[in-house]
C-alpha cells in the first residue's frame, strides 16, 4: 500500500528539539508528547524516540506484526540517538543503554512496566565500567535489567530474583542495596542468569537488538494483558486507543553520591497548596523511589520538616540541581497552565527530565488549584470550572470523622487520600470485591498495592498499606479513585496467611472493622463515628462561578426533610421530584395504606384514606417548610399496589382488624391483587383512573399544607403536581379535573388563591410520541428516565444484572443505560417529546428526575435538547451544578465555531 510506505511510525526528540509536540498525545501517547513537548521547551530529556500508537493499532489488526517499514525507521532514530549521546548500542567498548517505556493517551496502570538498562550483556557491562570507571555502577546496572527484562518481557516470577537477592544480603549480613559492593552485584548477576535460564529453559538473551525487539513486543503485548482490560474498563477507555513505546537513552542516577532519581508535584497534590511537593533518593534508579525499598527523601525542607523525617532534603544535599529543578517546575506550570506530575534523575550533579504530566490530584487540591490559578491569572473563571471533574466533588461531600466521638488509633501511616471509611479488613483484592458485592464496606488491607489489586481497590471503601510512600501506588491510585487511604502505617505486621494484622501486641482479624482517616492516617479499631463535610472556602468559590455559567437549573429528588435539608445545603434550587409513597411506608401508616388498597369499595377506601390525609398534609407541610418558597413537584401514588400488601398472616391480622373484618376476606382481596407483571400493572395514573379519591386525598393534602405554611410562615408555595405513567391525554384530563376540583374546593374554605401547576411524567414511549395532544393538558413534563429506558429497551431494571455485562462485553451497550441516558434511543425519544410538547405549549416546564438527573454526560445531554432543570439524589447536586456549568460551556463553544 503507498500510504503505508509514507506514514511516520517513529517520532524523536532531545537536544532541545522533536517531532512530536503535546498536543499529539493520540498519536504519540502522553509520555511521547510531553517527552517531545519538554524538549521543544529546551529542558534537558535524554534523547530518544517514540513508536507511535497507531504500530499497536497495526499490530492488533494484523495478527500481532509490525508494519513493513517500522524496523528501518526505528534503526535510523536509533542512530540519531547514538549521535546525540556519542555511544552506540551494543558497542563493546561504550554501549549505549536505553530504557524502553510504555505509554498510552492517559496514564493507565495496568501496562508494561519500564525496562531500564537495556542493551547490556555480559560484554557491554564491563565497557560501561570501564566508560564509567565504576564496576559496582555496572553491575548494579545490569542486574537491575536481568531482574525487570526477565520479569515484564520474558516473564520470570519476580520471586526467583528477590529471593536471590535477599540470600545475598542474608548471607553479607547486609541490610541496603546500597551496601552491596560491585563484587557482590556480579555473584547475582551469575544467580540471576541462571534463575532465568532454568526458568525460561534458554539463556538470557545477550544480543542487544533481541533485546530491544523483545521489550517492544512486550509493551504492545501488554496492551491486551489482564490488568490492562481491567484498567480500560473501570475507565472507559476504548480498547482502540492502543499505546505508544517510548525509547530513550539511559541517564543514571546510580553512579554515586552525586546522583539521585525522584518524583515530585509542582504544588501539594493533596491540599492543592502551592508549594513544590516531592521525593528523591540519592544514588537510586527508576522505581526505587516509589517500591518502598529504602525509605525516601523529602524534596524540600519545609516537607520534611512538615513530615518530621530527618533525613536530610534535596534542597540541602545538592541545593544547585534543586535550584535548577525548582526553575524547571515554575517554567512547566506556566507553560502547561496546570500542576504538574514529574519524574526526574540526576547523573553525576546535571539534572534531566524524564517525565511530565497533569498531576492527580485530590478533589479539594483540584478545587484550590483551580480557584488559585485564576487568582494568579493563569486561568479564566470558565476554564476553572471546566477543570473539575463533576464527579470528584463525591469526595469532599462525604464524610470525615467526628472530632469529639472516641477512638482507639491502633497505628499510623501516611496520610495518602483524604477522607475517612470503615469497613471490614480483607487482605486481598478478590476478597474485596466479592464482599462489597454483598453490600459490605471493606477496608482492603495490604502490605503495598500493585496494579493486580485496581479492582479491589475500587470495590474498597478505604485502602490501607503498610509500605510506600505519598507517590506509591496505593496512594496515587486512590486519590484518583477517591478512596480514602493510608499508606505506609509500617507498625503494621500483615500476615496474610494467617488472615491478620499485629500491632503493638493487638491482632486485628479479616471481618473486624476498622475505620482509617485519610486526612491524618490513623488507623482505629471499630467504627468511629463521621461528621457532614464543610463546603466554604474554595468549594463554595467554584460553585459559585459554575452557578454564573450554567442555564439549567437544579433540583433534588426527595421526600424525607432529611434529604430536603441536605440538598438545600448543597445548593439544589426544588425539588423535582417528591415521590409520595415513600410517606406511606412508614410503620405507624402503613397499616391504613393496606386498609385502603384492600378495601372493597369506595366507602372503605375512603375510610382509610381519611386516616392517611392529616399525615400526609404534614409530611407537605414540613417539606414546604424546608424548601422556602423554591417549586416542589410532587408525584402522585405511583408504584405497583403489590409493594404495600401485607406478607405474613400477622400483618394481614393488623389489617383485617383496622378496617373491622375478618382475616380471610384480606388474604382473598390480597390474592386479587396479585399481578403477573406488577411493573406494567396497576400503578401509576391507573391507580387514579380506578380510584380516584386516593389522589383526591393527596392533592387536598397538598393543596391545604400550602396554605398552612403560608398562614405560619408567609412563604408562598407553588406545588407541581405530577401524574405518573401516563400514555394519553385523556388519563390526564380525567385526573387534572380531581385536582382542579379539590384546589377549587380548598380555596374556597381558606380564601386563599394558590397558584400550583398540573403535569405529567414522561416515560412511556407512548407519552413521548403523544406528547404535542398532552401538552395540551400539561403545564410541565418530567422525564421520568429509569421507566423510559425500561420500556424503551422492554428491559426491566430488576433483571438486567444477569445480561448487561454480556451486552457490555460484546459492544452491544457501551455503557449501562440505567446509569448513563441511552442517548440514539431513550434520547431520541426524549428530544421528540421536547420539540412536540414546545410546539403544542411553548412555555411547557420541562425537567428530567431520573438517575441519570446526576450523571454528568446525561447532563450534557440534557443541556443540549434544552430542558429547563435537571433533578438528582442530594449528594449529587453539587456535581450536576457543575457538570450543568460544564455543558453550558461546551454548548457555547459548539455554537461559536
Ligand atoms: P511509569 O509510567 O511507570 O512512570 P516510566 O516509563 O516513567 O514508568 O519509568 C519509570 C521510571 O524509570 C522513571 O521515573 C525513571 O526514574 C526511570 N527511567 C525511565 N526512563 C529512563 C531513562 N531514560 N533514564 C533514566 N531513568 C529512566
Ligand atoms: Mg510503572
Ligand atoms: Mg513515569
Amino acid at each position: 500500500m503507498e500510504s503505508q510506505a509514507t506514514t511516520r511510525w517513529v517520532y524523536s526528540f532531545g537536544d532541545g528539539k522533536a517531532q512530536g509536540r503535546a498536543d499529539m498525545k493520540n498519536l504519540l501517547g502522553g509520555k511521547g508528547a510531553n517527552l517531545a513537548e519538554m524538549s521543544n521547551l529546551g529542558l534537558p530529556v535524554p534523547a530518544g524516540f517514540t513508536i507511535t500508537t497507531e504500530v499497536c493499532t497495526y499490530y492488533y489488526a494484523n495478527g500481532r506484526s509490525y508494519p513493513a517499514d517500522l524496523k528501518t525507521q526505528v534503526e535510523a532514530a536509533l542512530a540519531d540517538v547514538e549521535r546525540s549521546i556519542g555511544s552506540r548500542f551494543g558497542d563493546a567498548a561504550d554501549p549505549l543503554l536505553v530504557s524502553v517505556r510504555s505509554g498510552a493517551r492517559a496514564s493507565m496502570p495496568g501496562m508494561m512496566d519500564t525496562v531500564l538498562n537495556l542493551g547490556l550483556n555480559d560484554e557491554t557491562v564491563r565497557g560501561l565500567a570501564r566508560r564509567s570507571g565504576d564496576e559496582r555502577f555496572a553491575f548494579d546496572s545490569y542486574r537491575r535489567f536481568i531482574q525487570m527484562y526477565g520479569n515484564v518481557v520474558l516473564g520470570v516470577d519476580h520471586h526467583h530474583f528477590e529471593e536471590i537477592l535477599e540470600h545475598a544480603k542474608r548471607d553479607r549480613d547486609i541490610t541496603l542495596d546500597t551496601e552491596m559492593t560491585s563484587a557482590d552485584w556480579q555473584a547475582v548477576v551469575q544467580d540471576y542468569k541462571k534463575a532465568v535460564a532454568h526458568a525460561l529453559g534458554r539463556p538470557f538473551p545477550q544480543d542487544v537488538h533481541e533485546q530491544l525487539w523483545g521489550a517492544i513486543g512486550a509493551v504492545f503485548g501488554s496492551w491486551m494483558n489482564q490488568r490492562a482490560i481491567t484498567y480500560r474498563r473501570l475507565h472507559d477507555i476504548p480498547a482502540d486507543w492502543g499505546t505508544a513505546v517510548n525509547v530513550q537513552a539511559m541517564v543514571f542516577g546510580n553512579m554515586g553520591e552525586d546522583c539521585a532519581t525522584g518524583v515530585a508535584f509542582t504544588r501539594d497534590p493533596s491540599t492543592g497548596e502551592n508549594r513544590f511537593y516531592g521525593e528523591y533518593l540519592v544514588n537510586a534508579q527508576g522505581e526505587d523511589v516509589v517500591a518502598g525499598i529504602r525509605t525516601p527523601q523529602h524534596l524540600t525542607v519545609a516537607g520534611k520538616l512538615a513530615n518530621k523525617s530527618d533525613l536530610p532534603a534535596m534542597e540541602e544535599v545538592m541545593p544547585e540541581v534543586f535550584a535548577q529543578l525548582d526553575a524547571v517546575r515554575l517554567r512547566l506550570e506556566r507553560h502547561y497552565r496546570d500542576m504538574q506530575d514529574i519524574e526526574f534523575t540526576v547523573q553525576q550533579g546535571k539534572l534531566y527530565m524524564l517525565q511530565t504530566r497533569t498531576g492527580k490530584r485530590t478533589a479539594a487540591a483540584a478545587l484550590k488549584i483551580a480557584v488559585d490559578l485564576c487568582a494568579e491569572g493563569v486561568v479564566t473563571r470558565e476554564e476553572a470550572v471546566r477543570r473539575i471533574e463533576p464527579s470528584s466533588l463525591d469526595q469532599l461531600l462525604h464524610p470525615t470523622l467526628d472530632p469529639k466521638a472516641q477512638r482507639t488509633v491502633i497505628a499510623r501511616g501516611l496520610p495518602a487520600s483524604p477522607g475517612a471509611a470503615s469497613g471490614k479488613l480483607v487482605f486481598s483484592a478478590d476478597e474485596a470485591e466479592s464482599l462489597s458485592e454483598m453490600g459490605e464496606a471493606v477496608i482492603l488491607c495490604r502490605i503495598e498495592t500493585s496494579p493486580e489489586d485496581i479492582h479491589g481497590m475500587h470495590a474498597a471503601r478505604g485502602i490501607l498499606t503498610t509500605r510506600g510512600g505519598m507517590t506509591s501506588h496505593a496512594a496515587v491510585v486512590a486519590r484518583g479513585m477517591g478512596r480514602a487511604c493510608v499508606a505506609g502505617a509500617g507498625e503494621l505486621r500483615v500476615d496474610y496467611k494467617g488472615q491478620t494484622v499485629m500491632v503493638r501486641g493487638v491482632t486485628i482479624k479479616a471481618g473486624d472493622v476498622v475505620t482509617i482517616d485519610g486526612s491524618t492516617g490513623e488507623v482505629m479499631l471499630g467504627e468511629v463515628p463521621t461528621i457532614q463535610p464543610e463546603l466554604s472556602g474554595d468549594f463554595a468559590t467554584l460553585m459559585g462561578w459554575a452557578d454564573g455559567i450554567r442555564r439549567m437549573r437544579v433540583r433534588t429528588n426527595a421526600e424525607t426533610p432529611l434529604d430536603a435539608r441536605t440538598a438545600v445545603r448543597f445548593g439544589a434550587e426544588g425539588i423535582g421530584l417528591c415521590r409520595t409513597e415513600h410517606m406511606f411506608f412508614d410503620t405507624d401508616r402503613i397499616v391504613a395504606v393496606r386498609e385502603m388498597i384492600l378495601a372493597e369499595d369506595e366507602a372503605g377506601r375512603r375510610a382509610a384514606l381519611a386516616k392517611i390525609e392529616p399525615m400526609q398534609r404534614r409530611d407537605f407541610v414540613e417539606l414546604f417548610g424546608i424548601m422556602k418558597g423554591l417549586p416542589v413537584t410532587i408525584r402522585l401514588l405511583d408504584p405497583p399496589l403489590h409493594e404495600f400488601l401485607p406478607n405474613t398472616e400477622e400483618e394481614m391480622a393488623e389489617v383485617a382488624a383496622a378496617a373491622g373484618i375478618d382475616a380471610p376476606r384480606v388474604r382473598h382481596r390480597a390474592l386479587q391483587l396479585h399481578e403477573a407483571n406488577p411493573m406494567l400493572g396497576h400503578r401509576g395514573c391507573r391507580l387514579g383512573i380506578s380510584y380516584p379519591e386516593i389522589y383526591e386525598m393527596q392533592a387536598r393534602a397538598i393543596f391545604e399544607a400550602a396554605v398552612e405554611v403560608f398562614r405560619d410562615s408567609g412563604e408562598t408555595v407553588t406545588p407541581e403536581i405530577m401524574i405518573p405513567l401516563v400514555g394519553s391525554r385523556k388519563e390526564l384530563d380525567i385526573l387534572k379535573a380531581v385536582i382542579d376540583r379539590v384546589a377549587g374546593e380548598v380555596m374556597q374554605a381558606s380564601g386563599r388563591r394558590i397558584d400550583y401547576l398540573v403535569g405529567t411524567m414522561i416515560e412511556l414511549p407512548r407519552a413521548a410520541l403523544r406528547a404535542g395532544d398532552i401538552a395540551a393538558s400539561a403545564e410541565f413534563f418530567s422525564f421520568g428516565t429509569n421507566d423510559l429506558t425500561q420500556t424503551t429497551f422492554g428491559i426491566s431494571r430488576d433483571d438486567a444484572a444477569s445480561f448487561l455485562p454480556d451486552y457490555q462485553r460484546h459492544g452491544i451497550l457501551e455503557h449501562d443505560p440505567f446509569v448513563s441516558l441511552d442517548q440514539e434511543g431513550v434520547g431520541e425519544l426524549v428530544r421528540l417529546a421536547v420539540s412536540r410538547g414546545r410546539e403544542t405549549r411553548p412555555d411547557v416546564k420541562l425537567g428530567i428526575c431520573g438517575e441519570h438527573g446526576g450523571d454528568p454526560s446525561s447532563i450534557r445531554f440534557c443541556e443540549q435538547v434544552g430542558l429547563d432543570y435537571v433533578s438528582c439524589s442530594p449528594y449529587r447536586v453539587p456535581i450536576a451544578r457543575l457538570a450543568a456549568a460544564q455543558a453550558t460551556l461546551a454548548g457555547e463553544r459548539v455554537g461559536r465555531d
